[in-house]
């Protein structure tokens, strides 16, 4: 690991002052980036800790939504009451994450921007990765691509985004608020992660000297209705292989009056379409809407050799997944 500088900033202000700094980058539990310094793949010079900074709140908003600091660490998240009664779905994507001493760790500001596992990234025995060294190329394209990408990808990167928080906050519609020395700015989720395209290296659209101050979940009436499906090699401390986070408000007769639907393990992003939640609306949620759904999720998808039964997973995953939101929640 390169030599670098610790600071541990007592404020948001001395932690966004020292943010501004040439090289700066930010750390929270550690959990990602410290594997990926020792890798050789990170080499931030100064080290900005702000896992002791005051944003670990969980707060309710004056329209009944709520707000997660960026530091409230990833256990804390899912056994927090208001997440577990109003966003079940977040609370079972979190807890499918990792392991508990992993999550009793991890931040929602670091879960966001935890980096990908495409292997090809982590070793630098691989020379082509345009994600860790740009222009070089990228190994997984013709090598073993499991785990990649099947919707967005480009001919520069097939990589897929690790985690389950960001697809159930894809479904919930969830805000990321970034703040900087130079002032603040919201986006929602499903524009704060990108595809590859010609710029890989790029994960999101946060930019250097900002911080992820907190992330905002609007008011949801999808509680009793929502399921987060996560199909893995292992049943536990494994990533997915294909995800479904789905979250469905329902009226008396059972039928769709606003569907949340995002895929995980298959693109550089949460994988949401606005085609696919309009298929359910207006409709009873069964077999014929979530295959309607699915298609419209899964259109264009292409897979990579190694990687192609993760379409037809993904279509069976999205079919259960929206079965069980319309039975009913369960934690
Ligand atoms: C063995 C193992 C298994 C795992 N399995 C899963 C899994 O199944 N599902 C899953 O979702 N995750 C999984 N993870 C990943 C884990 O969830 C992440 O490592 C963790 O969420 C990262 O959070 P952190 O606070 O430790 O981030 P750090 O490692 O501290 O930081 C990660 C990145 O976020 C940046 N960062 C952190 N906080 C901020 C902020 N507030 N503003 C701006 N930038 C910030 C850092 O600069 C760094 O680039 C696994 C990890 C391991 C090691
Ligand atoms: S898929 Fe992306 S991260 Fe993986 S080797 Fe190719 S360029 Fe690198």
């Amino acid at each position: 690991m390169d030599a670098f500088l610790y600071e541990r900033p007592a404020s948001l202000d001395e932690a966004l002052r020292l943010m501004a700094q040439p090289s700066a980058k930010a750390i929270a539990g550690g959990s990602n980036l410290i594997d990926l310094m020792k890798g050789g793949i990170e080499r931030p010079c100064k080290l900005i800790d702000v896992s002791r900074l005051p944003w670990d709140q969980v707060e309710t908003l004056p329209d009944g939504g709520l707000r997660l600091g960026a530091g409230v660490r990833n256990s804390d998240a899912a056994d927090h009451p208001e997440v577990r009664s109003n966003y079940p779905l977040l609370s079972r994507a979190l807890l499918a994450g990792a392991t508990q001493q992993l999550r009793n760790m991890a931040t929602v500001g670091g879960n966001l921007l935890q980096r990908t596992r495409c292997h090809y990234f982590y070793d630098d025995g691989f020379r082509h990765c345009n994600k860790r060294e740009p222009g070089s190329g990228c190994d997984a394209l013709q090598g073993f691509n499991r785990q990649h990408a099947i919707l967005g990808q480009s001919e520069h990167c097939i990589a897929t985004n690790p985690s389950d928080m960001a697809v159930a906050l894809a479904a919930l519609r969830a805000r990321v608020l970034l703040r900087s020395a130079r002032g603040e700015r919201t986006l929602d989720i499903g524009d704060f992660h990108r595809l590859p395209g010609d710029r890989p290296e790029r994960d999101s659209e946060i930019e250097p000297d900002e911080l992820v101050v907190a992330v905002e979940l609007p008011p949801s009436n999808a509680a009793g209705h929502s399921q987060y499906l996560k199909i893995r090699d292992r049943a536990s401390y494994a990533f997915a292989l294909v995800s479904v986070a789905v979250a469905l408000e329902l009226d008396e007769a059972g039928r769709v009056t606003r569907a949340g639907l995002a895929l995980g393990g298959v693109a550089h992003k949460p994988w949401r379409v606005e085609a696919a939640e309009a298929a359910l609306a207006g409709r009873l949620p069964d077999d014929a809407a979530a295959n309607d759904a699915a298609d419209a999720l899964l259109a264009g998808a292409r897979g990579h050799g190694d990687n192609d039964f993760k379409i037809e997973l993904a279509r069976r995953a999205v079919r259960r997944a929206i079965a069980r939101a319309a039975r009913g929640s369960t934690l």
